[in-house]
């Protein structure tokens, strides 16, 4: 009989030799496996059932042709995916990203690390994810609005209510769920929980935007409270300047921390005063501009490029990054670590790699997983979909005071899991067993399907 260990080692074998130019894949497979072995040792049903060998393979890869036509008439191609995951728990659920780095590992990557997350939070969403290797910046809206009707005539084919909800992800956001939305629309009717993350003039839900944001600090309390801390007074860099790190801002400066610096992948912007947020929301959510102008406003604050400095040299308590994956190291860790640092939570998909992480546990630092800690989008997309379902909409409040509730929860199942699995403390094992586990089960009792 083959042991635990020997059946995680080998799957991974497997998945490494059937793709083996998907890095960010492999990693995103490789730190879940990493957790799993107490798991098939408690549950050695699930090695007879060759269970993760079925998880990691996706349940369907769609990959299409995307063309368009710019403001010039110059006609353009990309390449457009959805990956469908797996639907063990739900409909697949997960955004679409619109970046020049899109490619089909990074959505694998993306759609792999969707499933645990959609299962922590306890809602009944698979996961899944897509987008295309389209670069929305330096577009006009026009150009835009051209590449998402375009996107969407095809991947209207394959999502549907009960079948595949995307939302939106690093370059999809409301403008371009809007857009989405009318094309799906126009083709296949009005079916207002095809898509989450709408405008609130045609089905969107409150506090849907600040979600994700929101949730990564409501994390980040639960974590704290844990040691005997919280927020108030504390230092915080954040990393990023979108969606998540916007509303990160806004929700830790209301807890009473102060935000030294945010970025964008031009550079940082360090002000010592605390960043000011309208001035941040103006550049980025209205202008759509560099973090570069903030000093028009600021002449006080500091802006350094990429190339002469990184956010993580920045002496805080709390590091939040909330840009993209793989964006703090080895290194950054190591500057972190030695500043002091007290806690590190994700609010990004997959931003540490795994070196960095094992180097901030081995320094006893708070970590939170993105699966984990960026999950509150994610939830109230689904919270989204059962006031569409019902035809309801709640208040901010309402919906914001859910969020609040399953932050706590997934803190809580994290908590327990690495507790009762032995590594007290480890919320990267937690995570990855406590979402694992509701999705195995649920595998196992469909059948070998
Ligand atoms: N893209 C977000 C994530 O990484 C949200 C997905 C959604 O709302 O479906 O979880």
């Amino acid at each position: 009989m083959i042991t635990a260990k020997e059946y995680v080692a080998t799957v991974f074998e497997t998945v490494k030799k059937e793709n083996q130019h998907e890095i960010e894949f492999l990693q995103a497979v490789e730190e879940v496996f990493a957790s799993l072995v107490p798991v098939f040792e408690k549950y050695p049903q699930y090695i007879e059932e060759n269970l993760l060998e079925r998880l990691v393979e996706p349940e369907r890869i769609v990959s299409f042709r995307v063309p368009w036509v710019d403001d010039q008439g110059k006609v353009w191609v990309n390449r457009g995916y959805r990956v469908q995951f797996s639907s063990a728990l739900g409909p697949y659920k997960g955004g679409l990203r619109f970046h020049s780095s899109v490619n089909q590992s990074i959505v694998k990557f993306l759609g792999f690390e969707q499933i645990f997350k959609n299962s922590l939070t306890g809602q009944p969403i698979g996961g899944g994810k897509g987008g295309a290797n389209f670069d929305p910046k330096g577009k006009s809206d026009r150009e835009v609005m051209r590449f998402t009707q375009s996107f969407m005539t095809e991947l209207q084919k394959h999502i549907g209510p009960d079948l595949d909800v995307p939302a939106g992800d690093i370059g999809v956001g409301g403008r371009e769920i809007g857009y989405l939305f009318g094309q799906y629309k126009r083709l296949r009717g009005f079916e207002n929980s095809v898509l989450t993350g709408k405008g609130l003039t045609y089905g969107g839900s409150l506090a849907r935007k600040e979600a994700t944001g929101y949730g990564v600090v409501y994390f980040a309390q639960q974590m704290l409270a844990a040691r005997g801390e919280n927020l108030v007074g504390k230092t915080a860099i954040v990393s990023g300047s979108g969606n998540v790190a916007i509303y990160a801002v806004e929700k830790l400066q209301a807890l009473g921390a102060r935000v030294l610096a945010v970025s964008d992948s031009s550079g940082y912007v360090y002000d010592d005063n605390g960043i000011d947020l309208e001035l941040l929301k103006r550049i980025k959510e209205v202008e759509r501009g560099r973090i570069r102008a903030y000093l028009k406003d600021r002449p006080t604050a500091i802006f350094k490029t990429a190339d002469q400095d990184h956010i993580w040299s920045i002496k805080a308590d709390l590091a939040f990054p909330c840009a993209t994956q793989n964006e703090l190291d080895e290194e950054a860790a190591k500057t972190l670590v030695a500043n002091g640092v007290l806690a590190v939570i994700e609010g990004a998909n997959m931003p540490s790699t795994l070196k960095a992480i094992d180097y901030f546990q081995k320094a006893d630092v708070l970590f939170g997983p993105a699966k984990a800690a960026n999950a509150g989008g994610v939830a109230v997309s689904a919270l989204e979909m059962a006031q569409n379902s019902s035809r309801l909409s709640w208040s901010f409040e309402e919906v914001d005071r859910k969020l609040y509730e399953i932050m706590a929860g997934i803190y809580e199942k994290s908590a327990s899991a690495a507790k009762e699995f032995g590594q007290e403390g480890n919320l990267v094992f937690g995570a990855n067993i406590a979402g694992f586990l509701k999705v195995a089960q649920a595998m196992s009792d469909q059948g070998i399907v």
